[in-house]
């Protein structure tokens, strides 16, 4: 139904950037080692990804805009342990009741690919198509039948910015992909494959920040912490988690003397996912504390590994905020590994 979507609609696609980071899910859950975005007019009048992932046979590209026809969930237990990114089904048809979508996929085993329009929720065209096995999916027309939505948009600079930081962090995330962003203009970020994230940084931010920064990396064990031992979680294809039960910070942090004066320069994965999250900046800033004046932030690329029963990631559609099962033993596990990170680098 068209009203529930747009409704929907409203609570995952806030702006362009939003409908990136949904198609970037999709791509990464896909398995997609090369994926390439181009924007055009801020995202508002564009916004094309194209995947080498494993792609949709037809019957799945139809029903993947049908609301809730995720292919992630199986049993409603997997809601209580999603590993990948991408769980509900809503994003597909939620963007596709407010935009023009143009489809291409093809699945490894079918001969030929797929090619579907749809406009503002309506399936205007279904096709075959010949194309290499991936998914292409192109947005046009952003809120283009919802007028008081348009309005919220910034500048196409400033869409074009949020665009930008999302892809720089999941391709910080993801060392081992190919990451490619452009605009109508210009190549914004090429990146391609590197073995780890040490590199990955040094590529991205270039050797002036990189030098700046501490490697950091810490496991520990919930049942040896003293708490209840989690119930016991599925190991997913194509998910790297650390043992059972045990939670991993790996990342990096920066030496002092790099500080930035507000709070964008943190980036927070927990499990591959970025994440926005109050408790995880606050370890973070008393982690620094009294290193660097109260007035400024660190800046930090850290990866939170732990069972996905330990993290609630259902929080928000938008899906930047996360509960964790144990927070106080989060918060200070986070805080206690990057100020050992920081105090064993003092000179
Ligand atoms: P979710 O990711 O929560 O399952 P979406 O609405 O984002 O829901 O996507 C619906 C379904 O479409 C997915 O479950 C997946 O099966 C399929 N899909 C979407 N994008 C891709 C892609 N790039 N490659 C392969 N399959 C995809
Ligand atoms: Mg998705």
């Amino acid at each position: 139904d068209q009203v529930a979507n747009q409704i929907a609609a409203g609570e995952v696609v806030e702006r362009p950037a939003s409908v990136v980071k949904e198609l970037l899910e999709n791509s990464i859950d896909a398995g997609a080692t090369r994926i390439r975005v181009e924007v055009e007019g801020g995202g508002r009048k564009l916004i094309r990804i194209v995947d080498n992932g494993h792609g949709m046979v037809k019957d799945d590209a139809l029903l993947a805009f049908e609301r809730h026809a995720t292919s992630k969930l199986r049993t409603s237990d997997d809601l209580l342990s999603i590993a990948t990114l991408g769980f509900r089904g809503e994003a597909l048809p939620s963007i596709a009741s407010v935009a023009r979508v143009h489809l291409q996929t093809r699945a490894i085993e079918d001969e030929a690919g797929t090619e579907i329009e749809i406009a503002g929720g309506n399936i205007l065209r279904v096709e075959d198509a010949g194309m290499p096995t991936g998914t292409t999916i192109a947005i046009r027309d952003l809120f283009f039948n919802t007028p008081a939505r348009r309005k919220f948009l910034k500048t196409e600079q400033t869409e074009l910015a949020h665009i930008a930081a999302l892809v720089t962090h999941y391709a910080l995330a993801h060392p081992s992909k190919h990451f490619e962003l452009h605009s109508a203009t210009q190549a914004l970020l090429i990146a391609p494959a590197v073995a780890n994230a040490g590199e990955r940084l040094f590529q991205i931010f270039g050797k002036d920040t990189a030098m700046y920064m501490l490697p950091t990396t810490a496991e520990m064990d919930f049942a040896r912490a003293g708490l209840p031992e989690p119930p016991p979680w599925k190991r997913e294809a194509d998910y790297e988690a650390p043992d059972p039960g045990y939670i991993r910070i790996t990342g990096f942090v920066s030496k002092p003397e790099l500080q930035k004066l507000n709070r964008n320069s943190i980036y927070v994965f927990v499990n591959h996912r970025l994440i926005r999250d109050r408790l995880v900046t606050h370890a973070l800033i008393e982690a620094y504390r009294n290193i660097i004046p109260p007035t400024s932030f660190p800046v930090v690329l850290l990866f939170l590994e732990m069972p996905p029963q330990e993290v609630d990631v259902n929080v928000h559609p938008a899906k930047t905020e996360v509960r964790f099962r144990q927070p106080s033993f989060v918060h200070d596990f986070i805080r206690d590994t990057v100020r050992t990170t920081l105090m064993n680098a003092r000179p």
